[in-house]
């Protein structure tokens, strides 16, 4: 595994790219990493044929042998787990432990749906006014596009691959640019596993919008299952809908992390731990804002800063628990997020030791003072930033909280299980950890709502996303 594949995935070959190369560049010290081929539209349609010409054989496989090549494919991801997470880190940057976990998380999804694919679903009923009987069937949607970003380049590649294939659908995949050699390496190893040729095609590639434009273009592909930005997510919605193409949508967030007078803030501070500086903050279910009872403010921000003030910044080869942001242009973003908080008044409360390594670093904080109007509460930071709102009365900070226009995650920390199960069910979110910093499970649903996105993905449900509902109405 350590000559990574590095072409075009189509029908089981690798190719150049029709664009040649572009860059993979480490984010933590800037060297780099790879060239990979550069995919344009002509790849993209090519592993359409790919995906088209091996869906009607995938697609009668019995389910069975397809849930022993998913099975196989999440045993090599273990065989291989600690090259894939150097791998990870490398060209995300993350933490080798972050990166470690992400790989277990993301081989666990192959697990999960090689289970669910042998227990397919359906009905049968008699009509109320009877004389029919109705057997409702489900069946694969046919070729699935599937769009990745960076932050969790195995698993959600992993979260859509499994499912899909477990429904009998083939696919083709766009990793994100910044991040495409584990997507490679995980295609790689389902080759290995057995997976047929053109059941999963990996198209990489600098030119985003010209390769997804060609999938939702093509009249064979009827699904898309999108993971990024809302932006990009609006946009793609838009071109989905001159098809009418069925659409899975995985957008951003801006999780509120709200703690009670009486919870226990120990937990509390663990929790956000796990839930803000994981990924370095570089998470859609990261803990964007915090909101925090005034009687228990000071213990849980002396707390927390003194973790914070514990944490080592730097290259993941050096054993940092937080590496660098994925850009030069997320750094900026960041920092302008951060100005524009200090000038509205917040203060930085504690901050780690700065890395000193030349990569795009940010250096995690605490603010405190912040007002709820400031970019750093109402804008998605994607960074290891955590700013500090009190509060004493709940219904203000309840309207504070569901005043986004995202509904992605969200975090309570309460003593009283029942209170806290009934402010949560108020907090406007598809995903809510009840005094837990982590939400993110294969055997649960995973999505949001409002403009966080439409569907799910995990759970029972992650598979029915890649198949259609046929009916049938049979004389009796
Ligand atoms: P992004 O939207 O910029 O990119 C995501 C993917 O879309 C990449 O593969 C990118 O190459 C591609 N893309 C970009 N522009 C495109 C275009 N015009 N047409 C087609 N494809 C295009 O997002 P990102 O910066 O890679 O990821 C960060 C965002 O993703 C954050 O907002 C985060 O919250 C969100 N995210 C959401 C989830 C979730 O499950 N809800 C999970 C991870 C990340």
């Amino acid at each position: 595994m350590t000559d990574h594949t590095k072409g075009v995935l189509v029908g089981g070959e690798w190719r150049t790219g029709s664009r040649g190369v572009f860059d993979v560049v480490d984010p933590a010290t800037l060297n780099l990493i790879a060239q990979v081929a550069d995919a344009g539209p002509d790849d993209a349609i090519a592993a359409v044929d790919a995906a088209a010409r091996a869906f009607p054989s995938w697609s009668a496989t019995a389910p069975r042998a397809r849930a022993d090549l998913l099975m196989k494919t999440r045993e090599l991801m273990l065989r291989d787990a600690e090259e894939l997470a150097q791998l990870i880190s490398v060209e995300n940057g993350k933490s080798l432990a972050d990166a470690r976990a992400e790989v277990n998380y993301a081989a666990e999804f192959f697990r999960w749906f090689a289970e669910e694919a042998v227990r397919p679903h359906g009905d049968f009923g008699s009509s109320p006014a009877g004389g029919t009987r109705t057997i409702v069937t489900h069946h694969p949607v046919g070729v699935a596009a599937l769009v990745t970003p960076w932050n969790f380049p195995a698993a959600m590649a992993t979260r859509k691959i499994a499912p899909a294939l477990a429904a009998g659908c083939t696919v083709v995949l766009k990793p994100a640019a910044e991040t495409p050699l584990t997507a490679l390496a995980v295609a790689r190893l389902m080759i290995e596993a057995g997976v047929p040729d053109g059941v999963v095609n990996v198209v990489p590639g600098e030119d985003a919008a010209a390769i997804v434009a060609a999938w939702t273009e093509d009249p064979r592909v009827r699904k898309l299952s999108f993971t990024g930005s809302t932006n990009v997510g609006r946009q793609l919605l838009r071109q989905a809908a001159d098809r009418v193409i069925n659409t899975s949508m995985e957008l951003g967030g801006n999780a509120p992390f709200v703690v009670t007078a009486d919870a226990d803030v120990d937990a509390a501070v663990e929790g956000a731990m796990i839930a803000k500086f994981r990924n370095g903050g570089q998470a859609c279910t990261a803990a964007n804002r915090f909101y925090v009872h005034e009687d228990v403010a000071a213990e849980f921000v002396a707390k927390l800063g003194a973790r914070v003030e514990a944490l080592e910044v730097g290259p993941a080869a050096e054993g940092s628990d937080i590496g660098p942001l994925i850009s030069s242009r997320a750094r900026q973003n960041v920092e302008r997020v951060l100005e524009n908080a200090l000038a509205a008044g917040a203060r930085i409360a504690h901050q780690s030791k700065p890395a000193t390594a030349p990569g795009h670093f940010f250096t995690p904080v605490v603010l405190t003072d912040v007002p709820p109007e400031a970019a750093v509460v109402r804008e998605e930071s994607f960074a290891p930033i955590a700013p500090i709102v009190t509060w004493t009365d709940q219904e203000d900070m309840l309207a504070q909280v569901n005043s986004t226009e995202y509904g992605l995650a969200a975090y309570v920390f309460a003593g009283d299980l029942g209170a806290a199960l009934r402010l949560s069910e108020r907090i406007e979110a598809g995903m809510i950890g009840v005094n837990r910093g982590l939400v993110s499970d294969p055997s649960a649903p995973f999505g949001g709502v409002k403009q966080s996105g439409i569907g799910r993905e995990g759970a029972r449900i992650g598979l029915e996303e890649y198949t259609e509902t046929q009916y049938f109405s049979v004389a009796w």
